[in-house]
């Protein structure tokens, strides 16, 4: 952790070893892998709070962001292959046979239709993020959603609804550089810890992984036991829902 003022900033040495401590501890099973994105959503959270406020007190930035503000939601989401499954285990264990079934065919759908798509791509044709509800525009993932949806702040609802109608992604939003320090130490750490115990982890596009994760049998114990199962959700590098412009980031912690 790197102490900012009254803020520790999760890195990717201090999470790689606090990651690597609990997988030596707990071993690498399908259940200590979903505890490990629990606890890591949870000190995201606590993170955010913390960031939120003192890049307040400190730089004057104040979120605009609320549920059911979803201009944002029209891009490319990328998680580590540890919180694809966790959604995946998310909507086995919250959603009921009827919802469940059509949430997959949504997924499935959209992952084929935007495989070949970069994130400005998806945000010029308006491709939402399947978990994005059609009638509030509330996360129909909310308490599962991943890192880089949490990190995702901006300060003017203005800029993000201006970019959302010119259907340019490349339109910038004022944000705090500190918010995504934490995506990048856990996507790290996920690589770091995991990697060196015989697994594939890379950045992968959640709703392609999705999709592979139900199309595969037995896709958990066969990625636990070192399989290569994401290669169609591969992405490069990690990319950020939207391009977003840090523009107070000298005046911040
Ligand atoms: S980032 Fe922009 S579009 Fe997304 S919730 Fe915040 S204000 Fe709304
Ligand atoms: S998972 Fe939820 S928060 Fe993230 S892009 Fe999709 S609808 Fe938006």
């Amino acid at each position: 952790m790197q102490s900012t003022g009254t803020l520790s900033t999760p890195t990717p040495i201090s999470e790689t070893a606090r990651l690597a401590r609990f997988f030596d501890e707990e071993g690498v099973t399908e259940a200590s892998v979903l505890q490990a994105v629990d606890l890591i959503l949870q000190r995201t959270d606590v993170f955010l709070d913390d960031a939120l406020a003192v890049t307040r007190q400190k730089a004057g930035f104040e979120s605009a962001c609320k549920a059911g503000c979803g201009f944002c939601c029209h891009t490319m989401v990328t998680v580590a292959p540890p919180e694809a499954f966790f959604v995946a285990h998310h909507i086995g264990a919250h959603f009921d046979d009827q919802a469940r079934n059509a949430l997959k065919e949504k997924v499935t759908a959209y992952a084929r239709r935007t495989q070949k798509m970069d994130g400005a791509q998806r945000y010029m044709k308006r491709e939402s993020c399947p978990f994005l509800r059609e009638d509030d525009w509330y996360c129909g993932l909310h308490k599962a959603r991943p890192l880089v949806c949490r990190a995702m702040h901006s300060g003017s609802l203005s800029d993000c609804k201006a970019a959302y109608e010119a259907r340019d992604a490349n339109m910038p939003a004022p944000t705090m550089a500190i918010f995504f320090k934490n995506t990048e130490a856990y996507m790290s750490a996920y690589i770091s810890t995991l990697r060196p115990r015989g697994l594939a982890v890379y950045p992968v596009e959640l709703a392609g992984a999705l999709s592979v994760i139900w199309r595969e049998e037995d896709a958990f114990a066969r990625w636990l036991d070192g399989a290569d199962i994401f290669a169609d959700a591969k992405l490069p590098v990690p990319q950020t829902e939207r391009v977003i412009e840090v523009t107070r980031d000298q005046a911040g912690p």
